[in-house]
């Protein structure tokens, strides 16, 4: 990148005016700043200065990753499909997924990630256990055929990650370098000036347990957080945990009412019931049939488990039951979390059953469904449902409930899980504070994918016996544009972008009020000396009103803003006028000291950010 630029060479076409479509703040001031253009719907063109921010987050991030070890390949855009059938994710992928076929016939994939591509190539080439740890990146563009790219480069189609792969021989090797990219990544997104909010997050289709997404708050963001008040807490509400809200009694009391059959003609819903029995909906047992898709726990001894056919997806893979229903039984005030319900079951998909499915299991009709007396099928009871000892629930017949039932007495349970969806003003299970929830936007996962893809797709090492075994594998992402659109949500104000020294096309703008004369040749003198220390400065060079230049100068958002005018060049001691963006005063600085103070402030200001 060059150091030094003016304004009329180069091609910075700011706008007045905002983008119909453009509904956030970082899309409207991309435009507007002539950082971006777009193509078509979801594919966006960087022009030169959007191209000059995208690198600085490019660099911090491959300055961070080599640190960590990791070592930089590059591998195509465009893979064979067939690694994907391999890998079970050619299905998996759904429509999101770009397919081409080339002159020949054979199908080929646009990288949506490149777990499948990358591990293909340490299949290839690992042998020993010497070549261990191994861990490879990549800066490269991913495509993905979204339904509906929004927001700019925040949600668009093609984009570019980096994506990290480890592979290890034991679990203590993947740890190590899963904290080393975690320190990595808080490293990455401080140097970004960003705030992220590191959560413990579901790893969901990706498969693997242990995981942590780096988010940014977010009031367009598409996953919904779960923070606490007083502590650190933070989790992706699809797997957030609460303290229990409920205390189970340590034994069946005697003195408990027997469980009654009511009438409870015409009502359907909980809220009618609660009406109808004036009671809330904490005392109802809510029981809901859910259909699974490739269980992989061990079915064998739940009720009607026996019966359930088993499949081996693939020749390395575990057998799966590729359908089994489950009843849920959850308080009635509460929501269950399907993505806690698919990781409680290893299942890959879990949703409600269809109507006929819930008839056909509980031979009754469409809301009456209830514990008591429901046999055939594995009952998974919810934490709270544990401790009611006088709850409503259905009684699996038309118009007919059951009251004072009590779990343990009245109906027994295959398993007993946690899988409630927390939710705003539930209390912290670390420190019994209040919930609350916050919208954000995932702008890096790092997670431990164990042997998903080594087993599938069949990599393997031997040890210092000669022996084969597969390797641990883990795999770690940011999304570039992502990062760079979240840095302008986060600084910016009325009049444009306000960029963290770290990632600003520039750090200083020279604006000569009038480009001619003595102005001009100090504005030329100034734009060299800084260039020679290492300053990156742009020169507005343009025969434009003054007004003009400082408005694309703040939209702009260079850092440090220096006026070069007759009147201050005309001082006994000639000086010139420094501004930094976002603050309010400007000063005077004497003409002859400018590049040294401007120097100074501009690496000032780059170290702390580097030391914090
Ligand atoms: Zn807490």
């Amino acid at each position: 990148m060059l150091s030094s630029m003016k304004v009329t060479k180069t091609f910075i076409p700011t706008l007045r005016e905002v983008p119909a479509d453009a509904v956030i703040v970082s899309h409207r001031l991309m435009f507007r700043s002539g950082m971006l253009r777009k193509l078509a719907n979801g594919l966006f063109a960087y022009l030169p200065l959007g191209l000059r921010a995208f690198r600085k987050v490019e660099t911090i991030i491959r300055e961070e990753m080599d640190a960590t070890g990791s070592l930089e390949i590059k591998p195509t855009v465009v893979v064979p499909a067939e690694l994907w059938k391999e890998s079970g994710r050619w299905e998996a992928m759904g429509e999101a997924m770009l397919r081409v076929k080339n002159r020949l016939g054979a199908d080929f994939v646009v990288s949506p990630t490149a777990e499948e591509a990358v591990t293909s190539l340490v299949r290839d080439e690992l042998s020993s256990y010497r070549q261990l740890p191994l861990s490879i990146y990549q800066i490269n563009t991913k495509y993905r055929d979204e339904i509906r790219p929004r927001y700019g480069v925040m949600r668009g189609r093609e984009f570019v990650m980096k994506d990290a792969y480890s592979y290890h021989t034991d679990e203590a090797s993947l740890d190590e370098t899963y904290k080393a990219m975690g320190r990595a990544y808080r490293r990455i997104f401080q140097r970004c000036g960003l705030s992220v909010i590191p959560v413990r997050a579901d790893s969901g289709a990706m498969g693997g347990s242990d995981s942590e997404e780096f988010m940014v708050e977010s009031e367009i963001g598409d996953n919904t957080l779960i923070l606490c008040k007083d502590c650190a807490y933070a989790a992706n509400v699809e797997k957030a945990g609460c303290k229990p809200d409920f205390t189970a009694p340590s034994s069946l009391e005697a003195s408990m009412p027997a469980l009654e059959k009511i009438d409870t003609p015409q009502v359907k819903t909980i809220d009618e019931l609660c009406a109808f029995l004036k009671t809330d909906a904490k005392r109802f047992i809510k029981t809901l049939i859910y259909r699974a898709i490739n269980v992989e726990l061990d079915l064998s001894a739940a009720p009607g488990g026996s019966q359930l056919a088993k499949r081996k997806p693939a020749p390395e893979a575990p057998e799966v039951y590729p359908e089994a229903f489950f009843a849920v039984a959850i308080r009635g005030d509460l929501e269950v979390n399907e993505i806690k319900l698919a990781a409680l079951l290893k299942a890959s998909e879990v949703a409600l059953a269809a109507d006929s499915d819930v008839v056909r299991l509980t031979n009754a009709p469409v809301g009456f469904a209830g514990p008591v007396g429901l046999s055939g099928i594995p009952i998974i009871v919810d934490e709270t449902v544990t401790a009611m000892n006088d709850g409503v629930t259905g009684a699996l017949a038309q118009d007919l409930h059951y009251a004072h039932v009590v779990y343990g007495r009245d109906f027994q349970s295959w398993m007993v899980a946690d899988v409630r969806t927390v939710k705003a003003g539930d209390r912290c299970a670390l420190c019994g504070g209040e919930l609350y929830e916050k919208k954000g936007n995932e702008l890096g996962h790092i997670f431990k994918l164990g042997y998903k893809y080594t087993r599938s797709m069949n990599v393997s090492y031997l040890d210092e016996n000669g022996k084969s075994h597969l390797p641990l594998m883990g795999t770690y992402g940011i999304g570039l544009d992502r990062t760079l659109a979240s840095v302008i949500e986060e600084h910016h104000d009325d009049d444009g972008i306000i960029w963290p020294l770290t990632i600003a096309p520039y750090h200083v703008i020279i604006i000569p009020i009038k480009y001619e004369g003595a102005v001009q040749a100090l504005a030329d003198e100034l734009a060299a000396a800084l260039e020679k220390t290492g300053v990156e400065v742009l020169l507005d060079d343009r025969n434009e009103r003054p007004g003009v230049k400082f408005k694309d100068a703040d939209l702009i958002g260079i850092p440090y803003r220096v006026v070069v005018g007759d009147k201050n060049l005309a001082l006994e001691v000639p000086k010139v006028e420094v501004k930094r963006r976002g603050e309010k005063e400007s000063h005077l600085v004497e003409a002859a000291k400018a590049a040294e103070e401007l120097r100074g402030l501009v690496q000032g200001e780059l170290e702390e950010m580097a030391s914090q």
